[in-house]
């Protein structure tokens, strides 16, 4: 499959890592969009928000778990901002799972 984070999971293309365990890898986005800005995805291919399952959905919520874990890691005391995007309107560009933490300043309350 030519996944681009799936290639990341398996070391093929480099990445800036931040955490990883079994399950889970974070790394930094190559183009960030705020001081911080790190990218969680599961290790397992889930295309997007819309392919999730009650069969894969359990990776979803340890994601969660892991998110505040890296956020604090990071000094993201006054808070942060998690996105994910899902297909063309959503603005998704790789289509793995990913979830956005955003942080390190105030951002801007623009949503769409
Ligand atoms: P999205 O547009 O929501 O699908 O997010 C994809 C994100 O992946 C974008 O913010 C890109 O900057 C980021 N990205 C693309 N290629 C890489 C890469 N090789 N390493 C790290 N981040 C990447
Ligand atoms: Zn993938």
């Amino acid at each position: 499959m030519d996944c681009l984070f799936c290639k990341i999971v398996a070391g093929e293309i480099p990445s800036t890592k931040v955490f990883e365990d079994d399950r889970v890898l974070a790394f930094r986005d190559i183009a960030p969009m705020a001081p911080t800005h790190i990218l969680v995805i599961p290790k397992q291919h889930i295309a997007g928000v819309d392919e999730i399952t009650p069969e894969n959905s359990a990776i979803v919520s340890y994601i969660f778990e892991v998110i505040p874990k890296i956020a604090k890691a990071e000094g993201l005391d006054g808070g942060y901002r998690v996105v994910s995007n899902i297909g063309e309107d959503g603005g998704q560009t790789v289509r793995h799972l990913h979830f956005h933490i955003l942080g390190g300043k105030k951002l801007s309350n623009e949503m769409a």
